[in-house]
């Protein structure tokens, strides 16, 4: 049929591309799916595993859920718009209304946040306790106790969780467990597998590796996670087909990444622990065999001038995140941690001279030499 101008405009770019074999996954970048019957349509409705609406679903969305999940030994797994909207589905697939959250107290301060203000204004308590502290947990563990929740290495002082532990705590008092397992990664840890239920990462971290996209991902039971999936499109908290795309293309290198990365972090950890205007390093001996990951903490001592310090970090660049290609540093009195007060940012050594370090793919020396500047020119 001979088209009008107006006609062909809006249908030309309509071509079947399934013929086309790319070697890598086309970005789905479109709002909805196309059927060619009802048939279609209804076969959509009985599970036949094709995409009605990307807020519902969307092929590089699926890609980079299924992705994390595999590297974390999980059946399923869900890409969200952010780690935040990752952990928030993961919890509401186990809490609701009346429950009760048990927390580690020095979690990341958004989900912090998105315990004690927005769970708690829906009728669900947390309580925020010392997680190296055993006892502490089991003495807050209640009757409408529903979830024990935790990150295998905190920020910014990298305390190492006890999965062991929580996996043990959930079973004796029939209580989920999930952890946030951004700063190791799959490639360091693998919850999943050691018996946690639920797996959270913001993937605006190491997955994505570049500073380039905002992302989130949670993995868990095929049962949970059809949950976590309702709770995404219910609340719109759905990725976009590009930002899923560019995760993926992330997570491709995130072993060679993370080797070289865990190795650099090594190195700089190991000078700064010899140097006498480093008043305490913190850097995890015992995270996994592959390495300790690649965020170094340090305190300078107090006779060193932090603006000094900063002011002359080079080609080092300040930036409130972490886990880029480049080495950056952030500063969590600054930041991270300044919606704290005085008492509670000393009960968790949080001062002026405290500087968390995200350690990149640079050289090695070049990275020592660059921390060995700032440093004098601070004291
Ligand atoms: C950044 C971060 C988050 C939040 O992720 P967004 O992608 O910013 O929503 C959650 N947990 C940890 C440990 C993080 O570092």
């Amino acid at each position: 049929m001979d088209q009008s101008f107006e006609t062909k405009i809006v249908h030309h770019s309509l071509k079947k591309t399934n013929h086309i074999r790319s070697k890598t996954t086309p970005i789905f970048q479109t709002s909805a799916f196309t059927f060619s019957s009802l048939e279609e349509l209804e076969g959509f409705y009985q599970g036949d595993e094709s995409y009605l609406y990307s807020r519902t679903g969307n092929p590089n969305t699926d890609e980079l859920g299924q992705m994390v999940a595999n590297l974390e030994g999980a059946p399923s797994g869900v890409a969200t718009s952010s780690g935040l909207s990752a952990i928030l589905a993961g919890l509401l697939s186990v809490v609701s209304s009346g429950d009760h959250i048990v927390a580690a107290e020095d979690i990341y301060g958004g989900t912090h946040h998105l315990l004690k203000e927005e769970l708690k204004n829906l009728g669900i308590e947390t309580s925020f306790v010392n997680f190296a502290d055993q006892t502490a947990i089991r003495d807050a563990i209640l009757e409408n106790t529903k979830l024990l929740y935790s990150e295998t290495v905190t920020n910014p002082f990298l305390r190492v969780e006890q999965i062991d532990t929580l996996v043990k705590l959930g079973k004796d008092y029939n209580l989920y467990t999930m952890v946030d397992n951004t700063f190791a990664t799959p490639y360091l840890l693998n919850p999943y597998q050691e018996g946690i239920d639920i797996v959270a990462h913001s993937a605006t971290k190491y997955l994505g590796g570049h500073s380039d996209v905002t992302a989130g991902v949670v993995v868990g039971s095929e049962e949970l996670m059809t949950k976590a999936r309702q709770k995404v499109v219910n609340l719109g908290s759905n990725l976009s087909s590009f930002e899923a795309w560019l995760t993926c293309r992330g997570i491709k290198t995130l072993a060679l990444r993370m080797e070289r990365q865990s190795a650099n972090a090594k190195q700089l950890a190991d000078a700064l622990y010899q140097n006498s205007n480093i008043k305490k390093v913190y850097y995890p001996t015992d995270l996994s065999s592959k390495g300790n990951g690649a965020i170094v903490t340090i305190e300078l001592a107090d006779t060193c001038d932090i603006h000094r310090f900063f002011s002359s970090l080079g080609w080092v660049k300040i930036v409130p995140t972490l886990a880029g290609v480049e080495t950056t540093v952030s500063y969590p009195l600054g930041t991270s941690h300044r919606a704290l007060s005085l008492e509670e940012q000393q009960n968790i050594g949080i001062n002026q001279q405290v500087v968390r370090i995200s350690i990149g793919i640079e050289d090695a020396e070049d990275i020592i030499k660059q921390f060995d500047e700032a440093i004098k020119a601070s004291v």
